[in-house]
């Protein structure tokens, strides 16, 4: 960033201040004056007609906000939202007044049109939306509107402020740049026949080409990634009011998981209030270790994870424990052999018993107890559907099951982004609630880092979809150190040959299955078929 103070010109301050100052300009003959004007004097449709505006420069806040409070619409403004604009816009007073303006009439757009209630917030603290995600498909709502109503102001052009890219690795990123390309009001919301909303979603990098879709909280089944964005937008421009737009984010996170990008991770506030659950993982005060680092990993605490408690119910619970019933009898012969020694029963042959010597041991008594299981579990937003839809939390919850009934010893590790949780001691509850994020699986850094635990495990499975975005896994590394990595995964339908493809090309041994009981089986065995050995 630029140093405008330095360079001896209008101070940033001075810039604000005459953006706010413009939107206030009275109409006259010849001039349309400000947007605050107009909606406060000239248009008396308008909500906020007569109604009182304060504004202020705030540096504590990353951006700009709008609150209602006691009969008043406060709008404040960070000199920080400089760092946002391209240098082209901060280099020249004049854009960079264009694009105060700009960030302002958003704001009114937030007076004019977001619930002044505290509702919205409660509504997302219930169905534990972040704050911040829901003010992107909010900002898109308000956005449309604004230059719906009042055409005379015309475009917000973002794209003359701000670089935007033209790939994204989220889903919400891609709604954030399709904001920015102010995709509604080029498509009339959707609607034009020569300009289809899809163009403006951006290419796509490490996302499914098919997710499901939420309607109203029902599945609509699974469509093409850009269809699904393309509709969460469309709607979001349509949407009559703030308590649609939280439905319209709830339905998004049932797609693709609790993830916002990162400037929205700030945008934490709604009307005043700031988001409870979900802080901004830059302020955070915790200092993580390393992912490169090994051991030291106590410091990453299950309350750091995406949780909802309400996202399962006694069914799911239940149906984990009928997969571990099925699970048990296998286990139970593990390391046991039923060769001809075994089999044969009391009598012991001393030329055999000396030529399979470690065979015969086995055959009556199992040498190694039971075996020792490191999961290492993929907790990116691409495991949405296999993780909430296919039974991945049922899966994962079993083996959490024979765990505690003594049948295995497990190491249960939740990959995601730069921190690794071992779960070990937490409960088949806990491990439900918990929901893929949309950030990096970050497997290799996770398997290096509990190194300890993977190099003494008989199995170690890695519950992914192959969708690994960067920190890809070098097997032959682990399998020279007699590491072998076992991927598996439940992925939908439509993802099945994508899944097979991406996992193959990484894991000499992968296991796809669409049932979760048929794929904890078939893992099961074959850990106790490579004992046998
Ligand atoms: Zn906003």
């Amino acid at each position: 960033m630029i140093n405008l103070k330095s360079k001896k010109m209008i101070t940033l301050k001075n810039i604000i201040i005459k953006a706010m100052r413009s939107v206030s300009y009275r109409k006259t003959a010849t001039r349309l004056g400000g947007l605050l004007n107009f909606v406060r004097f000239v248009d008396t449709k308008s909500k906020c007609f007569n109604e009182k505006f304060k504004f202020a420069v705030d540096n504590k806040i990353s951006t700009a906000n709008w609150s209602y409070k006691n009969n008043t619409h406060h709008i404040n403004i960070s000199e920080n939202c400089i760092e946002i604009a391209n240098t082209q816009t901060v280099r020249s007073t004049k854009e960079s007044i264009a694009f105060y303006k700009a960030v302002i009439r958003h704001e009114i757009g937030h007076a004019l049109y977001t619930d002044r209630s505290s509702i919205v917030g409660q509504w997302c603290s219930d169905y534990n939306i972040p704050f911040g995600l829901f003010n992107l498909f909010e900002d898109v709502r308000i956005e449309y509107k604004i230059v719906k109503d009042y055409p005379q102001f015309k475009k917000f052009m973002w794209f003359k402020y701000m670089d935007i890219e033209d790939e994204s690795e989220t889903a919400s990123n891609a709604i954030l740049i399709m904001k920015s390309k102010e995709a509604g009001t080029r498509t009339d919301g959707g609607n034009s026949k020569t300009n289809p909303l899809t163009s403006f979603v951006p290419s796509l990098k490490n996302l499914k080409n098919h997710y499901h879709y939420f309607l109203n909280g029902k599945d609509r089944g699974s469509m093409t990634t850009k269809q699904i964005l393309k509709r969460y937008y469309m709607r979001s421009c349509h949407a009559i009011c703030s308590l649609e737009v939280v439905e319209i984010t709830k339905d998004f996170v049932s797609t693709f998981g609790n993830e916002m990008p990162s400037q929205y991770e700030y945008e934490n506030i709604i009307n005043g209030e700031v988001d409870p659950n979900f802080s901004p993982q830059k302020n955070s005060s915790k200092n993580y270790t390393k992912a490169d680092d090994d051991g030291g990993y106590s410091n990453c605490d299950y309350s750091d994870l995406p949780l909802a408690k309400s996202s399962f119910d006694n069914a799911d619970v239940n149906y984990s424990k009928t997969i571990a019933n099925r699970l048990k009898p296998i286990v139970k012969n593990y390391g046991r052999n039923r060769n001809k020694l075994s089999s044969s029963g009391s009598r012991l042959h001393i030329k055999n018993a000396i030529a399979k010597m470690e065979n015969s041991f086995r055959s009556i008594k199992s040498k190694k107890g039971k075996p020792t299981i490191t999961m290492l579990v993929d907790y990116s937003g691409s495991m949405m559907d296999t993780i909430m839809r296919n039974g991945g939390r049922e899966f994962i919850c079993a083996f959490k099951r024979l765990s505690d009934s003594n049948d295995i010893k497990l190491n249960l590790i939740f990959s995601m982004d730069r921190f690794g949780y071992l779960l070990n001691d937490h409960s088949v509850d806990d491990i439900m609630a918990i929901i893929p994020n949309g950030n990096h699986e970050a497997l290799d850094n996770n398997l290096k880092r509990f190194f300890p635990l993977v190099k003494k495990s008989d199995l170690v499975l890695l519950f992914t979809d192959g969708y690994l975005t960067g920190n890809i896994v070098n097997e032959s590394q682990y399998r020279n150190q007699g590491i072998e990595l076992v991927a598996c995964c439940i992925p939908s339908k439509n993802d099945v040959a994508n899944v097979r493809k991406y996992c193959n090309g990484y894991f000499t041994k992968t296991f796809i299955d669409q049932s979760p009981t048929s794929l904890a089986t078939r893992v099961v065995k074959y850990a106790q078929d490579k004992q046998k050995i």
